[in-house]
């Protein structure tokens, strides 16, 4: 297969390129690198199957050549990245998936939508079945990634729908690992940079809310199997091991042997306060669940953060 991958030089987009050149298929990597970063994609500058195009897939975008998938990752993903680009994560949300869905459309190919749990919002239902129609807040900060997302996926079932498009959509659940940018601003890189520097972990709220973190090969696993073997309805992929904020801070602690102290932050607007996901569907469907451990995981990720040019570790500017 030859597939275009958006967002291909993201933390999950290239893990994702890895994945497809590991089983002998072509890729291309698109990324107008807003938040991916040219080292994540630096050890393929040499492979034979794989190109890449620096572009905004929000704008007019061709690409040369058949096409067997188009897997639409662009996107910032990090609550702060989105607050900082909110017009832009609304523009790759709908018209990047426009886009790559027109693509998909012109070439034949498979779409594969990376959608997310922040479609659920702040959720009533718990844990999430892909059934759960959420409960989001459309004008609140996070609106501007959740209703894009939302949009997307509505857009996908359309082009499914009315012009018979092969189509997934996964909802990824909180993934964490290497090649996450050190200060993206999510918590588990937030808490490994901070033990790292002996800087304060910053608990937003009381730490009471729950994530369920999912290690970055289990997810792009499920990922692959989920283009390969999927059919067009949603599907949760993530790791249902529960975890309050606090839990994550005390484990960070441990695995880097750090002293700094935790210190509590105000809790952003429209914070989830519990997310797990129902992976009933993904087991049926494609046999697959995460097999790696969270502290199995942190571990790697710290090693992973560790080994950083300082230079890259330095606070946001
Ligand atoms: N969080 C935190 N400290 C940080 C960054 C995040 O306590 O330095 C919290 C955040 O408020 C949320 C959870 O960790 O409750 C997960 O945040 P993240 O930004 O990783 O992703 P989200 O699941 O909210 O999209």
């Amino acid at each position: 297969m030859r597939v275009l991958i958006t967002g291909g030089a993201g933390f999950l987009g290239s893990h994702l390129t890895d994945r497809f050149l590991a089983d002998g298929h072509e890729v291309v990597g698109l990324d107008n690198f807003i938040t991916g970063h040219p080292d994540n994609i630096a050890h393929l500058a040499s492979n034979q199957k794989y190109e890449f195009v620096q572009h905004n897939i929000s704008t007019y975008t061709y690409v040369k050549g058949k096409l067997d998938g188009v897997l639409h990752f662009a996107s910032p993903a990090s609550p702060i990245d989105y607050l900082e680009l909110p017009i832009p994560t609304l523009k790759v949300g709908a018209l990047g998936t426009h886009n790559a869905l027109g693509l998909a459309k012109e070439k034949g190919a498979r779409f594969f939508l990376a959608s997310t749990s922040e479609v659920y919002g702040d959720p009533l239902v718990h844990p999430q079945p892909e059934t759960y129609w959420g409960n989001v807040n459309p004008v609140g900060p996070r609106g501007v990634y959740d209703e894009a997302k939302r949009f997307a996926e509505a857009l996908t079932m359309a082009y499914h729908r009315f012009h018979g498009l092969d189509t997934r959509i996964v909802r990824i659940f909180n993934t964490y690992g290497p090649r996450m940018r050190p200060r993206d601003g999510r918590v588990v890189s937030n808490f490994i940079v901070q033990a790292l520097r002996n800087e304060p972990i910053t608990i937003y709220g009381d730490g009471s809310q729950t994530r369920s973190f999912c290690y970055a090969s289990d997810e792009v696993e499920g990922i692959y199997q989920l283009f390969m073997k999927g059919d067009s309805d949603p599907c949760n992929i993530g790791n249902p091991d529960e975890y309050t904020v606090r839990q994550l801070a005390e484990m960070v602690r441990e695995l880097t042997k750090t002293t700094a102290p935790l210190v509590e932050r105000p809790l952003p607007e429209d914070d989830p306060k519990i997310r797990k996901p129902d992976i009933t569907r993904a087991r049926a469907m494609l046999g697959w669940e995460a097999k790696v451990g969270i502290r199995e995981g942190l571990q790697k990720t710290i090693d992973y953060f560790a080994s950083l040019p300082a230079e890259r570790m330095k606070p946001r500017g």
